[in-house]
């Protein structure tokens, strides 16, 4: 394997243990969605590599559409969530599972949940690939979650820092010194 990049601290999950865990949660979802279409919507732009990796480990018929939401300044949230992008498709009356890439305070998802709510999908679930679960500062639960990780910046895998940092096939923790002053 080759070394890690220069910034990161340490690689807290392998290559190889975000695939055989993405594999799984592919046939999880397979199994709970039997017989129906899931529409997959991933949210910009941190879950792109783990939507594309997901999408292919899910053996039902699905379709995807995007949002991009915005509530992260470097490397903390400003609280206020933003809708950049809606969807193109409605989702009334379908079965819709969120992809996301981490869920922290609970704000985004939270926001995004009851704004896709108002649009009556049949069945609304949420998967994410990493979830920071003592960071929460709104009740949130998603169905399916990759990997439990600890209040640290992480980036790799789509998660980037200041739009760097996306293409690293790993997730790692961002060193330090790289952060813009004290984290909160
Ligand atoms: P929340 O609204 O749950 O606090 O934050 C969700 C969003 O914050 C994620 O979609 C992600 O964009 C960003 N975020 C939270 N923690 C991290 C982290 O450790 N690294 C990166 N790169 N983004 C994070």
């Amino acid at each position: 394997m080759s070394s890690p990049h220069p910034d990161i601290e340490k690689i807290l999950i392998p290559t190889d243990q975000i695939g055989a865990r993405v594999g799984a949660l592919g046939r999880e979802i397979s199994k709970d969605y039997q017989g129906k279409v899931v529409t997959l919507i991933g949210v910009l732009k941190g879950s792109i590599v783990f939507l594309s990796d997901l999408l292919r480990a899910i053996t039902v018929d699905c379709s995807i559409d995007l949002m991009c939401l915005s509530s992260y300044e470097g490397d903390r949230s400003s609280g206020v969530v933003r809708m950049v992008l809606d969807l193109r498709e409605s989702i009334e009356g379908k079965d819709v599972l969120v992809v996301e890439d981490i869920v922290d305070t609970g704000l985004t998802l939270a926001y995004l949940r009851d704004n896709l709510k108002t649009r009556k999908p049949r069945s609304l679930e949420i998967c994410t690939l990493l979830d920071k679960t003592e960071c929460r500062q709104i009740p949130l639960q998603a169905k399916y979650v990759g990997f439990k990780v600890p209040n640290q910046f992480l980036v790799g895998y789509g998660l980037d820092y200041n739009e760097q940092y996306r293409n690293l096939p790993y997730v790692g923790v961002l060193k330090e010194e790289r952060l813009n002053g004290p984290r909160v």
